[in-house]
């Protein structure tokens, strides 16, 4: 079978022979893969003036639906994706990771596009920046939809989830994108894609496949274009050093090789459940995806005292691994990608081999179940152990990319935390103590380092996600080795595909590019009480402002004996007087606001479904007894939810003394009633 590939809207086959890809297992050809006669050119171009434009139009909460329609679809198509799955080595388990991991980080980002960010096609960045001595002049950054395409180059272990945990940050920023998958396990992306496509739910140009070569395609980035890329630090660097990255200053992100470490606290020793946590870790971390993942642990540090205890409780766990053909009975390891990659493997094992003694060997020949070792990349887990690792930088730099951990000893918690750093940039880190004083020590020891650090002890693992899955909440990439990438970490990852653009201008400006009310602009004023208009009539800068109230000291008396609030600023002269922020009685913050509510509500039954809480609230300055209140109600924002029969509104509410000067302001959040 030839792969095709997906270019300008049309599916494509390569004229030419190809490159074939194999079951990991059997070595039986699957498919043949090339991408020779594709235009590169015109397909940039197809994304760019295709997809684009149909995805920067739609607001986040449409893309966000977009996503939550093909996740939904994809499901559908599981166990097609698993049974091919099963041919790249994958387990069962291994293959939930892949398939069902990378559905699941598109309803993630489909959830948090709908609940983190608005229901517009841009992003409003942080606050208003006073820039000016009157308001008339602001600032305020905003973020928009590159116009160029994503083009992301995927490494081979992880060929569903590596595609989706980037395109669900990309398709919610607005982007197009063009995936460019391993051509060792090309054929299951493809079946992905192919079912992507087919949901209908895309519009066109957002998503195309290049299997097979790049081939010129770099040359054609421009500016409004995006990189990434997940593999090895030597592809990384040669794809990094392309001239176009630098003359067109194209963003690129990488996620590399990284020697990810684990930390057995000292305390941790032979007994405590963190010690049978950390070898049940190391030991999963090693046989999952036979130890293909970018975030396995390479490096296990351990306190110098408990090297016989872990070697021994290791081996002991390890050896019921079960390693053969996934879809052989009983078996809990797969092989790995390919027999170029076992020679991969244990070339490496034989280079640590030089710094390191053997604790357990799995890289000789043995009966896989249900499969042939000569056909199929059968290898067990590998165990090597170096003594002296302070003085031997190979050891954190060769990574075994196979089911392969070293051993390494430290005295004190400050030579682990200089260990784990001496990878020179890691994905993720983790530790396993009871001890709240050496976690300090090793978080902000190794931090720097780091991407992601987790923490496991016996009050978190039963729900604790582990050191080896990168969540979509959480930020995956690391510095140095690593690659220097960011992916997920929630919105964060959604932004890499904007554009943020310092925005200068009026208040009025601000107004109407961030569709958020800003002090300062025009104040619209109504016939109507604002709390009579539904959401689909409310505008934003809908101004009330309510009619004059006098607070009395009988009010404040009043109010403090309601609710036994009798704070002495409130309530006893001599006090108060002594208060260098009142020097005389005040009124409860509180009651300044049930006065605002008082003033600014229309009671009767109406549109107004529910307050549901305030934001930013400030008191400026204190009011007095006998002062006169006034209060200005705009409204601020609206957001309306799809599918839902009510809309969120934001007030801004002023509350004025007779001086015109602010003693309090706030958001106030209601719900309100949609006619649409
Ligand atoms: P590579 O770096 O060789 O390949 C990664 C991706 O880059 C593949 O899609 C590959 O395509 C593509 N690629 C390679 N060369 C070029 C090029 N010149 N121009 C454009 N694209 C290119 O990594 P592998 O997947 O082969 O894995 C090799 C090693 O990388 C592993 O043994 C491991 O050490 C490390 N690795 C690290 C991972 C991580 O997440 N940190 C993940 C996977 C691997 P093609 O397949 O067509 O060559």
């Amino acid at each position: 079978m030839k792969l095709q590939s997906y270019v300008c809207g049309k599916w494509y086959t390569s004229p030419d022979e190809g490159v074939a890809s194999y079951d990991a297992s059997t070595g039986a050809e699957i498919a043949t893969v090339s991408s020779a006669g594709i235009n590169f050119k015109d397909m940039l171009e197809y994304g760019r003036t295709v997809g684009a434009p149909a995805l920067a139009k739609m607001t986040f909460h449409e893309r966000a639906i977009m996503l939550k329609e093909v996740a939904i679809a994809l499901s559908g198509f599981k166990d097609e994706l698993y049974d091919l799955s099963y041919k790249t080595g994958a387990t069962k388990a291994d293959t939930w990771v892949d398939v069902d991991g990378g559905i699941s980080t598109f309803f993630v980002y489909s959830s948090k596009g709908r609940r983190e960010l608005p229901n517009q096609p841009h992003y409003v960045d942080g606050g208003t920046e006073a820039l000016s001595r009157n308001g008339s002049f602001l600032g305020q950054h905003i973020m928009v939809p590159r116009r160029g395409v994503a083009l992301h180059i995927n490494a081979f272990n992880f060929p569903v989830w590596g595609m989706m945990e980037k395109l669900a940050p990309t398709f919610l920023g607005g982007m197009p994108a063009i995936i460019k998958p391993a051509s060792g396990t090309a054929y299951l992306t493809e079946l992905a894609v192919r079912k992507m496509i087919e949901s209908g739910v895309l519009p066109e140009g957002a998503l195309q496949l290049i299997c097979g070569r790049t081939g010129d395609v770099f040359d054609h980035l421009t500016c409004q274009d995006i990189v990434t890329f997940t593999g090895s630090a030597s592809t990384a660097r040669t794809l990094q050093s392309h001239p176009v990255l630098a003359e067109k200053s194209v963003p690129f992100i990488a996620e590399c090789d990284s020697l990810n470490a684990s930390i057995l606290g000292i305390d941790a020793v032979k007994g405590t459940e963190e010690f049978d946590l950390f070898i049940k870790e190391v030991a999963r971390e090693m046989t999952t995806k036979a130890g293909q993942k970018c975030t396995a642990i390479r490096r296990a540090i351990i306190p110098r005292s408990l090297v016989v205890d872990v070697q021994e409780a290791l081996v002991a766990r390890l050896a019921k691994t079960v390693v053969g053909d996934p879809r052989a009975e009983g078996v809990r390891m797969g092989p790995l990608a390919d027999l170029g990659q076992r020679k991969e493997v244990i070339a490496r094992v034989e280079d640590l081999k030089e710094f390191c003694s053997v604790v357990l060997d799995g890289t000789t020949a043995f009966d896989a179940v249900g499969a042939d070792y000569a056909k199929g990349a059968f290898i067990k887990p590998t165990v090597l152990y170096c003594d002296k690792p302070l003085e031997v930088e190979g050891v954190h730099a060769i990574e075994a990319f196979g089911p392969v951990t070293t051993l390494m000893p430290y005295e004190t918690t400050a030579e682990a935390v200089t260990l784990a750093n001496m990878g020179e940039g890691s994905l993720v880190a983790s530790l396993f103590t009871f001890n709240t004083d050496i976690v300090r020590d090793v978080v902000l020891g190794v931090g720097a380092y780091h991407g992601r650090l987790v923490v496991i002890d016996r009050s978190s693992a039963g729900e604790s996600t582990g050191h080896g899955s990168p969540l979509p909440h959480m930020k995956h990439g690391g510095p140095g080795r690593a690659g220097g990438g960011e992916e997920q970490g929630g919105i964060r990852a959604v932004k890499h595909y904007m554009q943020r653009v310092a925005v200068q201008g009026s208040p009025n400006v601000m107004t109407a590019v961030t569709g958020r009310w800003t002090t300062g602009s025009t104040e619209r004023s109504m016939d109507v009480h604002p709390f009579r208009k539904n959401f689909d009539e409310i505008q934003v800068g809908d101004t009330l402002h309510t009619k004059p109230r006098i607070v009395t000291l009988e009010d404040i008396e009043h109010f403090a004996n309601f609710t036994g609030d009798t704070f002495y600023a409130h309530m006893d002269e001599e006090a108060a007087a002594a208060n260098p922020f009142f020097g005389a009685r005040v009124a409860h913050g509180y009651l300044l606001l049930s006065f605002a509510a008082g003033m600014f509500v229309d009671p009767a039954p109406g549109p107004v479904l529910a307050n549901y809480g305030l934001n930013d609230l400030q008191f400026m300055k204190p009011v007095f007894p006998g002062d006169t209140l006034h209060v200005r109600l705009v409204c601020k924002q609206r957001t309306a939810r799809m599918g839902q029969d009510f809309g969120e509104v934001r007030w801004d509410v002023t509350i004025t003394n007779q001086d015109k000067e602010i003693c309090a302001n706030y958001e106030l959040l209601t719900l309100n009633e949609r006619t649409q």
